[in-house]
């Protein structure tokens, strides 16, 4: 009976839909209670609606708990103004400036909230490529249902009635393991290329096939991301690559066509037949590290992704006669200064791949007290980690980490008895050292 009812109300709703009435699944069908919401999003709901607003939970999370997958974060829609949203919450700020979101503070949780967005019309600013710069009107429920990316991010859930509205037959199509653009996917990806990136990691994370329509245009429009700032490709390639699922997407979107040239990340991964190995490793030990809810680092992975770059120039400026530990430090900053720029890699990331990098030489002294030293660095664990990926993909030799292993682990005196002794070629090597031209900190202790 009930199915009936949902089967209709979709059936008078497959369109556009911005006027149509949305479905209203009950508990029954769909089966989420309101305690599977965090605490925060679900007070921040009750609040707004206690005042006189609509609240819902929306996009991921609702989808998330649909797929019965764990949601990263509950992100709350309502038809109050952020003016308004912030007046409801003592612990509560608005933040951007051109389309204001709050932030609501519950315990530990922050809970985003978003006013509803309005159609987007011919005043909307875009660029000359059709994207979308400018989009702050605030609109009904239903527009802001038709301005979300895929039918299945379109689903706003009422704690208060437990019941999640549909607007673009969202449920039916997670149902049938579809990822499907609301509107015309050409239309959609012109407004904003980074949703294609979205399709594929979505498609990946979630074990979603996306829909033919959808995926067809994405070959033929892929060089309109070329046009997005480089700031947002590489947030959304940094979700990409820490969603547990990267080796899956990266090796989608090559089959998509979506490399060469348009995102300078990717070459960096795809072309490089030397450190495809080792990437590939590093990726799989990233999914690992998530799924098995481990934090991941972003200084450590984008260390892996470019490592073979400074491992070439490396070699390059040796051969130019450069002593071993300089010509690394240059070798690392001739990368970061071409690739970071690039991959708008930040400056404290810059700063924490450089500690990666600069470790590894270290790791090859095992005599005196060098060792001891090393051990003691804070980025210890993480230059070990990266030492560890070396020798799985056959860069080094795997006795040098079994012995790190080692190490690390024996007690006192057992310590001492495994140090190498001091080779008398060594000494003179780093009397030499003592005054290298351009010596930074690390490279004189090294
Ligand atoms: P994740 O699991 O990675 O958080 P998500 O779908 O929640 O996936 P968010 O970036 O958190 O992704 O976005 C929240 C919601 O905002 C989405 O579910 C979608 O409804 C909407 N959204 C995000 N990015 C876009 C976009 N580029 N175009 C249209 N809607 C978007
Ligand atoms: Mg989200």
């Amino acid at each position: 009976m009930i199915r009936k009812l949902i089967s209709r109300v979709f059936r008078g709703n497959k369109n556009k839909g911005n006027r149509h009435e949305p479905a209203v699944i009950p508990v029954s069908s769909h089966g989420i209670t309101r305690d599977r919401l965090s605490s925060g999003s679900r007070r921040t709901c009750e609040t707004l609606q206690a005042e006189g607003f609509k609240a819902y939970v929306v996009g991921g999370a609702v989808r998330d708990l649909l797929i019965g997958a764990d949601p990263k974060d509950f992100d709350v829609a309502t038809n109050a103004t952020p003016e308004e949203v912030r007046r409801c919450f003592r612990r509560s700020r608005i933040i951007g400036r051109r389309f204001q979101i709050v932030h609501v503070m519950m315990g530990q949780e922050v809970i985003e909230v978003t006013t509803f967005r309005g159609t987007l019309d011919e005043t909307t600013k875009k660029d000359e490529h059709g994207r979308v710069l400018h989009d702050n009107v605030f609109g009904s429920q239903a527009e802001d249902a038709a301005r979300r990316d895929f039918t299945a991010n379109a689903l706003y859930y009422d704690p208060t009635t437990e019941t999640v509205i549909d607007y673009h037959h969202g449920v039916g199509d997670l149902k049938a393991r579809t990822l499907r653009m609301i509107g015309e996917p050409r239309a959609r990806y012109r407004e904003d290329p980074v949703r294609m990136l979205r399709a594929v990691r979505l498609a990946a994370k979630l074990g979603l096939s996306i829909d033919p329509e959808a995926k067809k245009p994405i070959r033929e429009m892929a060089e309109l991301l070329e046009n997005v700032p480089a700031a947002r490709l590489f947030d959304e390639m940094l979700k990409l690559l820490t969603s547990g699922h990267s080796v899956k997407c990266i090796t989608q979107l090559r089959d998509e066509g979506l490399h060469h040239g348009l995102l300078p990340l990717l070459d960096v991964i795809l072309e490089q037949p030397l450190g495809e190995k080792f990437v590939m490793l590093a990726l799989a030990s990233t999914d690992e590290r998530v799924r098995r809810g481990k934090g991941t680092s972003p200084g450590f992975l984008f260390a892996t992704l470019l490592w073979h770059e400074v491992l070439a120039h490396w070699d390059k400026m040796k051969a130019k006669g450069e002593a071993k530990i300089p010509a690394l430090f240059q070798a690392m900053d001739t990368v970061l200064d071409v690739q970071g720029e690039k991959l708008a890699i930040t400056r404290r990331i810059a700063g924490d791949i450089k500690d990666i990098w600069a470790l590894q030489p270290r790791f090859e002294q095992r005599a005196g007290k060098r060792p001891y030293a090393l051990l003691e660095q804070p980025r210890f664990r993480a230059g070990y980690d990266f030492l560890l990926l070396r020798a799985q993909a056959g860069e080094i030799d795997m006795e040098l980490v079994e012995w790190w292993t080692r190490f690390q682990n024996a007690e006192g005196d057992k310590r001492a008895e495994m140090l190498l002794p001091e080779a008398a070629g060594d000494k003179k090597k780093r009397r030499r050292r003592k005054k290298p031209a351009n010596a930074t900190p690390q490279a004189s202790d090294a």
